[in-house]
This record gives structure tokens, sequence and C-alpha cells, in this order.
């Protein structure tokens, strides 16, 4: 049966369909923030697979690289240009580091919100695994 929207308050269908990271975005959860502005958030990931690894995030609730649109192109170049400005910030420019987004299950995708992983201050391998 389908779901009638109109019958659930704004607040409801709101914290009902929000992600993880637009709860972030949002303060309802609590991160370390290393970067904001009107497009973009940046925080430390609660599990850190290097010893700098950052999420950056679009603040538009974009599921994911592959679902993204043709109206997404100005945010998405922000969002790489900030991954640089970020890693620059973070100190790991000049060793080097990898920018990873995960899209859909075979890729460990966990979180259906559009997010650039800045992993840096170590020496990773390739392939990756
Ligand atoms: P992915 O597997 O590409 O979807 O990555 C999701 C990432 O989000 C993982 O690296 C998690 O460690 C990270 N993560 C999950 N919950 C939080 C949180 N509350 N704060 C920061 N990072 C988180």
């Amino acid at each position: 049966m389908p779901v009638d929207e109109t019958a659930r308050t704004p607040q409801v269908q709101n914290s009902m369909s929000q992600t993880l990271f637009e709860k972030i975005v949002a303060r309802e959860i609590p991160a370390t923030i290393v970067y904001e502005d009107d497009l973009v958030l940046a925080f430390k990931d609660i599990n850190p697979q290097a010893p700098v690894h950052i999420l950056l995030i679009p603040k538009k609730p974009i599921t994911r690289i592959g679902a993204a649109q043709a109206e997404d192109e100005r945010v998405l170049g922000h969002l790489l240009l900030k991954a640089a400005e970020v890693a620059r910030q973070s100190g790991i420019a000049e060793s080097g580091y990898r920018l990873v987004f995960n899209n859909g299950r075979n890729a460990g995708e966990a979180v259906p919100h559009l997010h650039c992983h800045i992993l840096g201050g170590r020496p990773m391998n390739w392939p990756p695994g």
C-alpha cells in the first residue's frame, strides 16, 4: 500500500529519512569537524583506517556518486577541490594521500550519503583490498 507522505508532519518525515551524515550536518550527532562551507562538510572518520582519515561530504544528500545528477556538477567539482585543500591543511599533501568513494555493495558502501574518504599519513597498497 502506498505511504501517504502528506500524512506525516515534516519533522517526523525528516527524522525518519535523514541519513547519519545529514544528522552530522544538522549537528544532531557529534563529529570532529575540520572544514565547513556552504556546500560541503569535512569531519574525522569515527573508525580511522590511516593516521589521517577524514570524510568530506556534500551537504546536499546525494546518495552516492552513481546517483549524482548533472545539476550536482558544481558541488562535486567543489568537493574535489576541497578534498585537496583539506589534505593540505591536514599535513598529508606532501607525502601523498588517497581519495576513495565507495559506490554500492561490492565497494563496501555503508552510509548512503555520498562521501569522499581522505586517507593519508602512511604508505598504501595497490591494488586496494
Ligand atoms: P563507507 O563504508 O564508504 O560507506 O564509509 C562510511 C564511513 O563512515 C566509515 O569509514 C565509518 O567509519 C564512518 N562513520 C560511521 N559513522 C560515523 C560517525 N558517526 N562519525 C564519523 N564517521 C562515521
